[in-house]
C-alpha cells in the first residue's frame, strides 16, 4: 500500500531497510520480556536518525519535523514500537527552540554522536494528572543551584535516558497573574541526580513501555540548567508538547497501515464457508472505512508538521491531527484483531501485541477529551470548562 504523501521515500526505504533488522519477532520477544530495545535504537541511534532533528552545525542532519515523523510513523508501521525512543525527537524541540547557545554547544553534539541521551520529559504529576498548571514540584533558587522537591508519574525511558526535561514550579501559584506562568524547565543530568534527590520506581504497565514514578527530595540542579528564562517554562513546553503529539500522530498513522496491511492479507487467505472471508462486505467495510481515517488523519498530521517547522502556531493542528490518526489507527486494530478471529489473541500474530500498543494514545500523552476541550474553547471560542 503506497503512502497518499510519498515525497518522503528515500527516508521511508533507509528506516525501512533498518528495521528488516529487527522485525515483528524481535519486538515480539521483548514485550514478552518486558526489555527494552537496546540493539534497534543503538542502530537508530548510529545510523544518525535520532539526530534528526539537530542542527548541521552541532553534528545532527538538520532535517524537521516532518522528516521525524516519517521515521517514527515507519518504525510503526515496520511492526516495532517507537514509543521506546521518540522522547529524544519531541524533547529536542524544546533544547533547540528555548536552549541557550552554551546548552546547545554542550549537549547537541554529544547527543548527535549518541554519547549522551534526551530520552525524557517529566510533566505529568499524580496528585494534579492533565491540570498540569497545578503541578506541586517545585523549584527553589538557592545561590547558584535549584533546590527540587515533589514527585512525578508516568516518567518514561528514564532507565534509557542521561537527561531530562523538568517542569517545576518556580513561583508560586498563589502569586503569579495567570495560573500558565510561574513554571521553570530545566535540563536533569539523571547521571548525577539518581539516589542524590532523585528516586525512581518502574511502573509495570500494559505495554513494553518503561516509565516511572519519580521522588525529589532536595535534588539540587546547577542554576545554569535552567531553560530560558524562570516563569516562562510552561510556554515553552507547550512546544515540545504540540511535537509530541504531532509525532505521536505520525506513530498512529504507521499502526494504522500496520493493521490494515496485516489484515488485509488475512482476510484475502483465510477461507470460511468455502470462500475469503475477505470476500463478504461485513468484512470490507470496517477494513475500508479505517483505512479512509487512516489517510485523512495524515493529511493532517502533515499541516500540523508544516506549521511547526515554518515556527508558526500549531497547537490547533497538533492536537487534531493526534486525534483523528489514535482514533484512525485504534479502529484499525479493532477491525484487525475482530477478522484474525481467535488467531488476533495469539501472540504469534503481533496483533494483540500492536492493539495493546496503540490503545494507549487514547490516553496519553494526551487524552482523546482533552483534545476535544482544546478544539472547543480555543477554536470554536466556547466558554471554558475548567
Ligand atoms: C505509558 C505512559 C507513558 C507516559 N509517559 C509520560 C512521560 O514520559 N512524561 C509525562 O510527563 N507524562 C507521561 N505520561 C502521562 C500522560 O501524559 C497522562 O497519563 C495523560 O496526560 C493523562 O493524564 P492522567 O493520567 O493524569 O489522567 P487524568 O488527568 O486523571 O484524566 C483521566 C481521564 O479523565 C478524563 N478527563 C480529565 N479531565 C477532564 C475534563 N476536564 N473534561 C473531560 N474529561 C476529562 C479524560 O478522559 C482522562 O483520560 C504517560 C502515561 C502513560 C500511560
Amino acid at each position: 500500500m503506497q503512502n497518499a504523501n510519498d515525497a518522503y521515500q528515500d527516508i521511508r526505504d533507509a528506516v525501512r531497510d533498518l528495521c528488516d533488522q529487527y522485525p515483528a519477532e524481535y519486538f515480539r520477544k521483548l514485550d514478552m520480556e518486558r526489555a527494552y530495545p537496546d540493539a534497534f535504537v543503538d542502530a537508530l541511534t548510529k545510523a544518525g536518525w535520532m539526530a534528526a532533528l539537530i542542527p548541521q552545525e552541532y553534528g545532527g542532519s538538520g532535517l524537521g519535523l516532518t522528516e521525524a515523523s516519517v521515521i517514527m510513523e515507519e518504525i510503526n508501521r515496520c511492526g516495532g514500537n517507537s514509543g521506546a525512543c521518540h522522547g529524544q525527537m519531541y524533547n529536542m524541540g524544546t533544547l533547540l527552540r528555548h536552549g541557550s547557545e552554551e546548552q546547545k554547544r554542550l549537549y547537541l553534539p554529544k547527543i548527535a554522536a549518541g554519547e549522551l541521551r534526551l530520552q525524557s520529559m517529566g510533566v505529568t504529576e499524580p496528585s494534579t494528572g492533565t491540570d498540569t498548571t497545578k503541578i506541586k514540584t517545585t523549584a527553589v533558587k538557592q545561590g547558584d543551584r535549584y533546590v527540587v522537591n515533589g514527585q512525578k508519574v508516568w516518567i518514561s525511558r528514564i532507565q534509557h535516558s542521561d537527561l531530562m526535561i523538568l517542569l517545576a514550579r518556580t513561583t508560586p501559584l498563589a502569586e503569579v497573574k495567570k495560573k500558565s506562568e510561574g513554571m521553570s524547565i530545566f535540563i536533569v543530568d539523571l547521571r548525577d541526580a539518581i539516589g542524590k534527590g532523585l528516586t525512581v520506581r518502574p511502573i509495570p504497565n500494559m505495554v513494553n513501555h518503561e516509565t516511572n514514578e519519580l521522588f525529589f527530595d532536595n535534588l539540587e540542579i546547577p542554576a545554569e540548567n535552567l531553560i530560558g528564562e524562570e516563569g516562562k517554562g510552561f510556554r515553552y513546553i507547550l512546544d515540545g508538547l504540540n511535537a509530541e503529539r504531532t509525532l505521536i500522530a505520525a506513530e498512529c498513522i504507521g499502526d494504522g497501515y500496520w493493521f490494515i496491511d496485516k489484515v488485509s492479507a488475512y482476510v484475502k487467505e483465510r477461507i470460511v464457508f468455502g470462500r475469503p472471508i475477505g470476500q463478504n462486505q461485513g468484512v470490507q467495510f470496517p477494513i475500508a472505512e479505517s483505512y479512509i481515517e487512516v489517510e485523512a488523519a495524515n493529511l493532517m498530521r502533515y499541516e500540523a508538521c508544516r506549521l511547526y517547522d515554518a515556527h508558526q502556531p500549531c497547537g490547533a493542528q497538533a492536537n487534531m491531527a493526534k486525534y483523528l490518526a489514535a482514533k484512525a489507527s485504534w479502529e484499525a486494530a479493532n477491525a484487525c484483531i475482530q477478522f484474525h478471529g481467535g488467531f488476533g489473541f495469539a501472540c504469534e500474530y503481533d496483533v494483540e501485541r500492536k492493539f495493546r500498543e496503540t490503545r494507549l494514545y487514547q490516553v496519553a500523552p494526551i487524552s482523546t477529551n482533552l483534545i476535544l476541550s482544546h478544539v472547543a474553547e480555543h477554536v470554536l471560542g466556547l466558554p471554558r470548562s475548567f
